[in-house]
Order: structure tokens, then sequence, then C-alpha cells
């Protein structure tokens, strides 16, 4: 009774058995190598599918990447494949040694399903990573029921892949953007490829400074440089030098996009100033609640936003007035000759310096100083539109609070690179997602 029992149980195992090997045969084959047997655990949370050589076939070195002759075999090791119904699923293979003619040296063999150090399967590294652009690192992890260490791994391998084995081919226009990623002036230097065909990350550099951004000059090449028509980028001084260095021959633009928001910057200082010094004063509190309401584009509130506005208008305020000098400012992007547009920018900088506020000041003297190259963009005819870069720089943002468990530089690199990278991924026998 008892052995009739385990003979059918022993039957039934091996029928399931043979059916996820004839599934594995269908997605991940690979020639040299063969699925043995499948078992569960003894606590029934994972399944062990055994991988043997196919007889005959000698293993490859994986340092020359050729067939070498077989030298001994380590012991048995597990790699971790996509989970399946709630199980676990490992690879069980003892990998073997060659002593490799070629190398002069006995080297571990190469397997197609994974990479000497890491415990994952391609296939799973692959499938975790697409899945960590869709959710965060953590949900993730917590999905697959693996660790955030994992997701990282995997998202890492699939990076590190794309990144060597992507075509740069011909860039036509970049836009420079520094990115703040942590509290106390912590930024990065991210620079899109901005053509018309194809956005996309192309490098990331650790700090803002003249040291970090050269390395992205010498990361592309001369050739892929020199070819560059368009440069697009905010009025930080160490970019503008190594523009004018390197891209000398290229069309230089300041970004559209960082000037309003240097104003909105200025214009919000001012607000705040006025704010304290109002309370200070015990003055009725006219600004509070007043910032969005100012920062915003006059022509996107609501209606009782906007009586609210004209309200505030009536005050001889100073954040009043740097408001007025905001809003005349948007009139500099309509126009389409170069010239009519450095008329209209001198009267703007003319009247802003009369206005004796400071934060505006200093911006009228930082577009003087920056006029020729304000004026590019109106030279590239527009061509550059300052919403790809800001596109750009809302996805990064999204990003990083996408894959945050840790506030590493590596961490946000590698998520940057992964989501907007474009880059090409790690061949696969099957699309497991
Ligand atoms: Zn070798």
């Amino acid at each position: 009774m008892v052995a009739r029992f385990i003979v059918e149980v022993f039957t039934d195992i091996c029928f399931r058995a043979m059916e996820l090997i004839t599934i594995l045969n269908r997605c991940h084959h690979f020639r040299g190598f063969v699925y043995h047997g499948a078992r569960f655990t003894s606590d029934h949370k994972s399944i062990e599918i055994s991988v043997r050589p196919r007889k005959r076939s000698a293993a490859i070195c994986s340092r020359c990447h050729q067939p070498a002759p077989g030298y001994d075999q380590l012991p048995e090791r597990r790699f971790e494949f996509i989970p399946l119904w709630g199980f676990f699923v490992f690879l069980l293979y003892a990998m073997r040694r060659v002593d490799c003619r070629h190398c002069g040296a006995v080297v571990v063999e190469e397997v197609p399903w994974g990479d000497g150090k890491r415990t994952l399967t391609r296939a799973y590294m692959l499938f975790l990573a697409r899945w960590a652009r869709r959710l965060s690192w953590k949900e993730t992890a917590e999905a697959f029921r693996t660790s955030w260490e994992k997701v990282f791994d995997a998202v890492e391998h699939v990076v590190t892949w794309g990144l060597e084995h992507r075509i740069l081919g011909q860039i036509d226009a970049i836009g420079v953007d520094e990115f703040q990623y942590a509290k106390g002036h912590k930024y990065l230097t991210l620079v899109y490829q901005i053509d018309i065909g194809i956005t996309r990350l192309l490098w990331i550099g650790k700090e803002r400074t003249i040291e970090s951004f050269q390395g992205f000059f010498t990361a592309m090449g001369k050739d892929v440089i020199s070819k560059i028509a368009f440069v697009c980028s905010d009025m930080w001084e160490p970019y503008l030098k190594l523009i004018r260095e390197n891209c000398s021959e290229a069309l230089h633009i300041l970004d559209r996009f960082h000037i309003v928001a240097n104003i909105n910057k200025a214009l919000d200082n001012v607000r705040a100033e006025e704010t304290s010094r109002m309370k200070r004063e015990g003055l009725a509190p006219v600004l509070k609640k007043s910032r969005w309401l100012l920062l915003r584009h006059s022509e996107n509130l609501g209606v009782e936003q906007h009586f609210r506005l004209r309200d505030l208008l009536r005050y001889n305020l100073k954040t009043v007035r740097a408001y007025l000098l905001k809003e005349a400012f948007q009139q500099l992007w309509e126009y389409t000759s170069p010239a009519w547009a450095g008329k209209f920018l001198d009267e703007w900088c003319r009247q802003t310096m009369r206005s004796r506020i400071e934060p505006m000041k200093k911006i009228a003297r930082s577009l003087r100083k920056h006029r020729e190259l304000i004026l590019n963009y109106f030279r590239a005819q527009k061509l550059l539109s300052s919403g790809v870069v800001e596109g750009l720089n809302n996805k990064a943002k999204v990003t990083m609070r996408k894959s945050y468990g840790f506030r590493t530089y590596r961490v946000l690199e590698l998520a940057l690179y992964h989501s907007l990278g474009k880059l090409p991924e790690p061949e696969s026998t099957h699309d497991f997602f």
C-alpha cells in the first residue's frame, strides 16, 4: 500500500517535472547543455532543475570564449531563474574548469544562462530590470519576493551591457543640464541627445564641475563631438567654458527653459523677502499664498485666481514690479528675428536695471553678459524647443523618485541610464516579459 503510494507520487513528480523541462526547452534552451530533472525542495518553496553538459560537448573558456579541454568540475551552484506560480526556480549546475592552452591557465567555463559572478540567470536579470523600469525598485523586489539588492544587480547587469553595446552614431544636437539629486547642493551633469528623431540620455557626470563635464567629451570621442551642430545649455559657467572650447563650431544656445526658471527663482526670492519684511513691520499680509499666483503663467490662471491677482497688482510692492517684469519678458520668445529680439532684450535689461530690485537686476546683468548666446536661440530659428530638455528633466525627477532605496550616486546613475538612455538590451532566448 505504502509502496504503491510512493510509486504514484514519484510518477506524478516525474510527469510534472517532464512538463516543466519541455517548457524550458522551448524558451530557455542552450546548445551543449541539457535539463536533466526537476524537483521540489523539501520545504516546497522552490523548484530545482538540474542542468548537465551534453555528452562530448566541450566547455568554453570564459576568458577567450574558445572551446578548451576539461580540467575538473567545481561544486554544484544554484542560478536563480524566473519564479513560477509563486515558487522560486533554480538551475543547478556544476561548473567545469578548462585547461585553456590559448590563455595558458585553468579557467572556469562560460555558461550561456549566467555570468560567473552573479547568482541570477541572465533571463531573470532582464526580467527584473524590465519590471524595474515600470515599477519602483522596491515594488519590483516585493512583487517577485526578492531583495532590493538583487533588483539593483539586475539593473546594473542590463545597463552595463547596454552601455557597452550602444551605437552613438551621428549626434546633431545635445542639451546639457544640471540636476540636483540631494540636499546641500549635490548636482549631477546630464547630457542628452536632442535630435528631432531621437532624444536620449547620453552621459551622466558626478558633479557639475569642469573636471566632471570634461569627462563627457573624453567619453564621446573627438569624432562624435566634432559633428555636433547645436548645443543647448544653461548659464552655468563651467558648462559655457567647456562648450566654447570643445564645440567651437556648434551653435551654442542658452536654453529658454533655464532662463525662465532663473527669472521665476528671482521673483520668488523677492516675494519671500518682502513677505517677511511686511510681517516684521506688522503690515497686512497681502502676499500670503500668492506664490503660485505669481509664478504661474498668467494665461493659465482660473477666473478666481485672476481676480486675486488683479487685486494684488494694485499694491505698489517690489513683488508686483518684479512680477510685471517677469510677465513682460515672455514677449521675447515671440520674436523671430534675432535683431528685434536683441532690441527687446536690451530694453528689458535697461528697465530692469532701474527697478532697484536686486535679484531682478542680477538677472538683467547675467542676460546682458550672455546676450549673444540667448540670441542664438533665434539664429537657430527656434529649431530646438526648450520643451525637450524640460521634458527630459522631469522624467529624470520621476526616475529618481522611483529608484531610490538608498540615496547613492551609483543607484541614481543606473536608474537614469536605465529609464532615459534608450540602451539596447542583452539578447534573450525568449520574451519572458
Ligand atoms: Zn581561454
